[in-house]
């Protein structure tokens, strides 16, 4: 185990995110005991594949784009993980996204591995059309990949249910038949669940009142504040103020804003409908900058856009007392025992934000029997599966008297060490 070696290296480069997760692995794998054979084949992903996609573009030219996908574990079951569209996307990224997704799912009691996948472009920048040729374009390089029981994409930054409906058009294409389950996040008209939209974020609300019951605050009495304003943020804000919780600051990439009062979020939403799925110009509060949501005076902060935003700096001036992250890896390495030192809470990404694979399962489930649940079935059975990871994770954070980011990794080894011991070795 390489513990003090790999923390030092993520300092010394805290862009790494790959080195981000094996940071933690390394600390809770000491403090849980975890074998060094089982250490070594979590350290490395069990396939990457990388792909070049040429596009026609609308102007007639021909782009060339790459594409990514890591399956880092297929030890519980077939890998899941989103599909992110978006410029920073590359190897480094996919890889420590696809290990989160092993530990997630683990985490979330769910029978599949992890996997991550991205194509390399600026989604904003691009017309449907273009979108539509890129995305089958890489579910064609990728289809021997993909497999309703092998490899299962969902939605992530820059993607949704409309490119989840193309993927499954084009594999559908490739294999001659109807494979609804290849992909999670679909519209509801063809295949997708009740509720899958909103899960991420109805997972970070579960949470969020699961923690403060344990803090014994009252969430009628609390104050939040919701970086990133998209299918993550978008929802946990909408339904941590449906909860009576004082949604003082949200923000995207256009605007962050600030109402001591709390934010009319039903207001924000139907001007971000109106404005492209942004805020710039939303008059509900006074424009703040980006950082100052995450330092703001608040009791709940809930990074729901970006990695790597939660430093060491940033840390040591957060005033909430719990932070609920929507985002995956929104906090570095460093900034963790500033945290810890400080006292605040930290429902790590791995819990937070399963709420999205936990309905991801479900839909999965019900492509497999044709038989599709009503939305307040869907709502019951995550708010439970939720509330129990939680617990599962509380639990093991005051057995190893650890962080519940630690706790959190912990749950995950002991479910994936017990797959690999089981499932023996060649
Ligand atoms: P999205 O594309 O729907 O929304 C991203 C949001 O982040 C947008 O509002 C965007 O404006 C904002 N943003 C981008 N740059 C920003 C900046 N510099 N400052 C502030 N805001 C900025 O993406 P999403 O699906 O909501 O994903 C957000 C995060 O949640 C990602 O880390 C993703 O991996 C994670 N996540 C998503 C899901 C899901 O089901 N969609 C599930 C688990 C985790």
């Amino acid at each position: 185990m390489t513990t003090k070696t790999s923390a030092t290296k993520v300092e010394q480069q805290e862009g790494s995110m790959f080195d981000a997760v094996l940071a933690r692995l390394d600390i809770a794998a000491k403090i849980y005991g975890l074998s060094e054979e089982v250490a070594i084949v979590l350290r490395s992903p069990q396939k990457q594949v990388k792909v070049s996609l040429p596009i026609i573009m609308d102007n007639g030219k021909i782009e060339v784009f790459e594409g990514f996908r890591t399956i880092h574990s297929t030890i519980l079951g077939p890998s899941k993980g989103g599909i992110r569209f978006g410029m920073d996307v590359c190897d480094d990224e996919v890889k420590a996204l696809s290990a989160w997704m092993t530990f997630k799912c683990a985490v979330a009691n769910l029978p599949y591995g992890g996997a991550k996948g991205g194509i390399k472009c600026d989604p904003r920048k691009m017309s449907v059309g273009e979108l539509e040729r890129l995305t089958k374009a890489y579910t064609v390089a990728l289809a021997d990949v993909f497999g309703p029981d092998k490899d299962i994409p969902a939605p992530d930054m820059g993607t949704g249910a409309r490119e989840m409906a193309w993927i499954v058009d084009a594999y559908n294409k490739v294999y001659r038949g109807n494979f609804p389950g290849v992909v999670t996040g679909k519209p509801v008209g063809i295949g997708g669940s009740l509720g899958r939209e909103t899960a991420t974020g109805r997972g970070v609300m579960v949470a969020t009142l699961a923690a403060l019951k344990k803090m014994n605050l009252d969430p009628k009495k609390v104050t939040a504040a919701v970086q990133g304003f998209g299918n993550v943020g978008l929802n946990a804000a909408r339904l941590l103020s449906q909860k009576g919780i004082r949604v003082c600051a949200i923000g995207d990439h256009t605007a962050t804003l600030w109402n001591e009062k709390g934010i009319d979020i039903q207001a924000a939403i139907r001007f971000a409908k109106e404005n492209n799925n942004t805020l710039k110009g939303f008059t509900g509060g006074v424009e703040i900058k980006n950082t100052e949501l995450l330092t703001a005076n608040v009791d709940i902060l809930v990074p729901a856009a970006l990695q790597n935003v939660i430093t060491e700096e940033i840390a040591k001036n957060i005033k909430a007392k719990l932070i609920v992250e929507g985002a995956n890896g929104p906090t570095v390495p460093a900034a963790d025992h500033v945290l810890q030192e400080k006292g605040i809470i930290v429902v790590p990404d791995i819990l937070a934000n399963s709420g999205g694979v936990t309905v991801s399962y479900f839909e999965w489930v019900q492509n497999s029997y044709g038989h599709y649940w009503t939305e307040e079935e869907v709502n019951s059975k995550h708010d439970t599966s939720m509330n129990e990871a939680f617990e599962h994770v509380w639990n093991n954070m005051q057995q190893y008297k650890s962080t519940m980011r630690i706790a959190a990794y912990i749950t995950a080894l002991k479910k994936v060490e017990f797959g690999i011991k089981a499932k023996g070795k060649y």
